[in-house]
Protein backbone atom coordinates (compact mmCIF):
# COMPACT_ATOMS: atom_id res chain seq x y z
CA UNK A 1 0.00 0.00 0.00
CA UNK A 2 1.52 3.52 -0.70
CA UNK A 3 1.69 5.62 2.35
CA UNK A 4 2.79 9.04 3.10
CA UNK A 5 6.08 7.35 4.76
CA UNK A 6 6.92 4.69 1.58
CA UNK A 7 5.00 6.34 -1.06
CA UNK A 8 4.85 4.10 -4.29
CA UNK A 9 7.48 1.47 -3.12
CA UNK A 10 4.87 0.38 -0.69
CA UNK A 11 4.15 -1.68 -3.32
CA UNK A 12 7.38 -4.03 -2.29
CA UNK A 13 6.29 -4.72 0.97
CA UNK A 14 9.02 -5.31 4.03
CA UNK A 15 11.49 -6.45 1.08
CA UNK A 16 14.30 -5.88 -0.57
CA UNK A 17 15.34 -3.25 2.51
CA UNK A 18 14.69 0.17 3.69
CA UNK A 19 17.84 2.15 1.87
CA UNK A 20 17.18 0.41 -1.81
CA UNK A 21 13.21 1.18 -1.35
CA UNK A 22 14.04 4.12 -0.31
CA UNK A 23 16.20 5.05 -3.38
CA UNK A 24 13.51 3.77 -5.71
CA UNK A 25 11.18 6.02 -4.23
CA UNK A 26 13.65 9.21 -5.37
CA UNK A 27 13.74 7.80 -8.82
CA UNK A 28 10.20 7.65 -8.88
CA UNK A 29 9.01 10.21 -7.28
CA UNK A 30 10.69 12.29 -10.38
CA UNK A 31 9.30 9.49 -13.01
CA UNK A 32 5.78 9.98 -12.18
CA UNK A 33 6.25 14.24 -11.48
CA UNK A 34 4.67 16.38 -14.17
CA UNK A 35 7.99 17.96 -16.03
CA UNK A 36 8.09 21.13 -18.18
CA UNK A 37 7.92 20.81 -21.49
CA UNK A 38 11.23 22.77 -23.71
CA UNK A 39 8.95 23.84 -26.21
CA UNK A 40 6.15 25.09 -24.90
CA UNK A 41 6.99 25.54 -21.07
CA UNK A 42 4.05 24.03 -19.78
CA UNK A 43 3.80 21.47 -17.30
CA UNK A 44 3.07 18.88 -19.08
CA UNK A 45 5.26 16.10 -19.93
CA UNK A 46 5.25 12.71 -18.93
CA UNK A 47 7.16 9.61 -19.45
CA UNK A 48 5.94 7.23 -21.97
CA UNK A 49 9.09 4.77 -21.50
CA UNK A 50 12.89 4.41 -20.39
CA UNK A 51 14.12 7.88 -22.41
CA UNK A 52 11.57 8.74 -23.95
CA UNK A 53 8.95 11.54 -22.88
CA UNK A 54 5.98 13.60 -24.32
CA UNK A 55 4.19 16.54 -23.62
CA UNK A 56 0.38 16.77 -23.23
CA UNK A 57 0.22 19.97 -24.15
CA UNK A 58 1.93 20.51 -27.49
CA UNK A 59 2.10 16.98 -28.52
CA UNK A 60 5.88 16.90 -28.73
CA UNK A 61 7.83 13.55 -28.30
CA UNK A 62 11.60 13.92 -27.11
CA UNK A 63 14.43 11.94 -25.78
CA UNK A 64 15.85 12.32 -22.41
CA UNK A 65 17.40 10.60 -19.39
CA UNK A 66 15.52 7.62 -18.58
CA UNK A 67 13.83 8.95 -15.41
CA UNK A 68 13.91 12.58 -15.94
CA UNK A 69 13.47 14.53 -18.89
CA UNK A 70 16.68 16.72 -18.88
ZN1 LIG B 1 4.96 21.16 -24.82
Amino acid sequence: MATKKVGSTGRFGARYGRKVRQRVLAVEKKLKAKHKCPYCKKLQVKRLASGIWFCNSCKAKFSGKAYTPK
